[in-house]
């Protein structure tokens, strides 16, 4: 069962000035694909890509096989059409395709026959290479190139690789190929060497910004400029995920488009509690910090998704402290408080601090619901950092309860504190544990049937519409798909969508999920079938580790 809460058409009739975009896509799809750039010009964010292929165009020289290599939303397949599109066109200009003609419309259209587009992540199997290599021979029947896309080529099996590379060492003249992965790494050296390679950067904070504002304009649609900030913050550098996120939030905004909407939407920012955290531990005040974790925990909040938020937060203080200037990404009132904390935190101090989240995150990840990493992480920072003085506005700070006493073993200090709020560490952990297993326990058989919990679904979203409205709009949309034991498997067509609810609010679904169904419920948050591009692991968590790694690459980060 499917429930539409919003259904409020966001655009008047006929009132559309003309635009390129609206030619032929239909009024109601999505806004990533009635704005996807139609030329090399109107890609954001990737002009060293653009520029290089621009020129081969030009020049005629350009490669039979390509490697586009890049997380998600960053233009991959857009590129792709786009080289499509500029070898086929006869009326390029400096490289750029006129986006006028009958092949550049066809192509845009999608019913060019010569460009083939594989989803690697279906087919991806010897049977299919080999097809491609018997087709790929005949010539093109209606432009001079036949291209082919691979899109995840990473997916391909090894026999597929193998087949590939045969067509890839002698391609016919007319053939051209362009593979588009999330995982560079995992395509074989051979396939490498034998392509063009290009590396998509994430979108830069301000492209992303200026592209929402462009939408928004062309929508005829007003936007609070924190809003879309805001936006492009929780898009981490994925246009395309900028823009789902921005479709949302329009079909649900009653008029202007304010910070209120999109925190309803996506959540508040929680930069707050990282940089409690970070205040604690500069202090090394380890009551402090536990104190945050718990209160964390009571909120049933998820512990790796604050984890990774830490790490992004000591990656900025990274970035401030070795630049001197907050990154351009922050809020005015978080570079007002990434200057002030860097002030206070050595690089060696961060670095430390820095190492052990990762850890920490991967602690969490086995050891599901237990704080107890994350505290024993703090308390341990807190205790190997007694050298370092704690910054002067931490110490200023009027909330924080006998300021004036000397600084003492902070294992002392964290323990009084916390049984008085809400038990020992230890105790929580054990609580934590024993729900767990009382829950994997019966995991063999279904604990509901799926079709109960399909008809349950209405409930869900009017439950979710009490608290807030954004909310219900995301559960409408997803669907749940299966049932393993006791965890239901809920698809979302979104990945941001998936990824918000699989981090961070799966507490509170799972909360709603055992009451409405009388038993209890884990839920995993899944992509729906159907939909492309599967992102095996969080390109956010992977990012700050790459960063955070190589501390000689700080500097490239923009
Ligand atoms: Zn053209």
């Amino acid at each position: 069962m499917r429930v539409r809460v919003f259904e409020r058409s966001r655009s008047t009739e006929g009132a559309r000035p003309f635009s390129r975009y609206h030619h032929t896509v239909p009024e109601r799809a999505a806004l990533y694909r009635r704005y996807r750039p139609q030329t090399f010009s109107a890609i954001v964010g990737q002009e060293h890509v653009t520029r290089t292929l621009r020129n081969a165009i030009a020049s005629g020289q350009v490669a039979h096989a390509y490697l586009l290599s890049g997380v998600r939303g960053t233009g991959k397949t857009s590129i792709a059409r786009l080289i499509a599109k500029a070898v086929n066109c006869p009326n390029t200009k400096d490289g750029e395709p006129c986006d006028r003609c009958e092949t550049c419309v066809a192509i845009r259209d999608g019913r060019f026959l010569d460009l083939i587009e594989i989803d690697a992540a279906s087919n991806r199997g010897i049977d299919e290479m080999r097809d491609l290599r018997d087709k790929v021979r005949f010539a093109p029947s209606m432009g001079q190139y036949k291209v082919y896309v691979i899109d995840e080529a990473h997916q391909l099996t090894t026999e597929a690789f193998n087949a590939l590379l045969k067509t890839l060492e002698e391609p016919p003249p007319h053939a051209m190929f362009i593979l588009a992965t999330t995982e560079s790494q995992k395509i074989p050296a051979t396939i490498v060497s034998r392509t063009q390679r290009f590396d998509l950067r994430r979108i830069p904070h301000k492209g992303v910004v200026a592209q929402l504002g462009k939408i928004v304009g062309q929508e005829k649609l007003e936007a609070d400029p924190a809003a879309l900030d805001a936006i492009a913050r929780q898009a981490q550098g994925s246009l395309r995920d900028a823009e789902s996120m921005l479709d949302m939030v329009i079909a649900f905004a009653n008029g202007p488009i304010t910070l209120k909407e999109v925190d309803d939407l996506l959540g508040a920012s929680d930069w707050e509690e990282t940089a409690a955290l970070f205040d604690a531990l500069a202090a090394a005040d380890g009551a402090k910090g536990v104190e945050l974790i718990g209160r964390l925990v009571d909120d049933g909040r998820d512990l790796r998704l604050f984890v990774r938020r830490a790490i992004e937060h000591a990656r900025a203080l990274v970035f401030t402290r070795a630049t001197g200037h907050p990154p351009e990404t922050a809020s005015e009132q978080m570079a007002a408080k990434l200057t002030a904390q860097a002030q206070g935190i050595s690089l060696d101090q961060l670095a430390k601090i820095a190492k052990r989240l990762v850890e920490t995150e991967q602690h969490l990840r086995t050891s599901e619901g237990t704080p107890l990493p994350l505290e024993l992480a703090v308390l341990d920072l807190v205790t190997s950092s007694e050298k370092v003085a704690p910054p002067p506005d931490a110490r200023r700070e009027a909330d924080r309860p006998a300021a004036a006493r000397p600084p003492a073993p902070p294992s002392t200090r964290a323990e009084p504190r916390r049984d008085a709020t809400r038990g020992s560490v230890v105790a929580i952990a054990e609580r934590r544990v024993v729900t767990e297993a009382t829950i994997t326990a019966g995991a063999t058989s279904p604990v509901v049937k799926l079709e109960t919990v399909r008809k349950a679904w209405g409930e869900l979203v009017e439950r979710a519409k009490e608290r807030s409205v954004g909310k219900a709009a995301q559960l409408a949309k997803a669907e749940p798909l299966a049932i393993d034991g006791a965890t239901i498997v809920v698809g979302f067509g979104e990945e941001f969508a998936r990824l918000l609810w699989q981090d961070k609010r799966r507490p509170e679904l799972e909360q709603d999920l055992s009451e409405i169904l009388k038993t209890a419920i884990r839920v995993r948050c899944v992509r729906q079938p159907g939909v492309p591009e599967a992102v095996p692991d969080d390109p956010m968590l992977r990012a700050a580790i790459d960063t955070l790694g190589r501390p000689d690459r700080i500097m490239e980060i923009e």
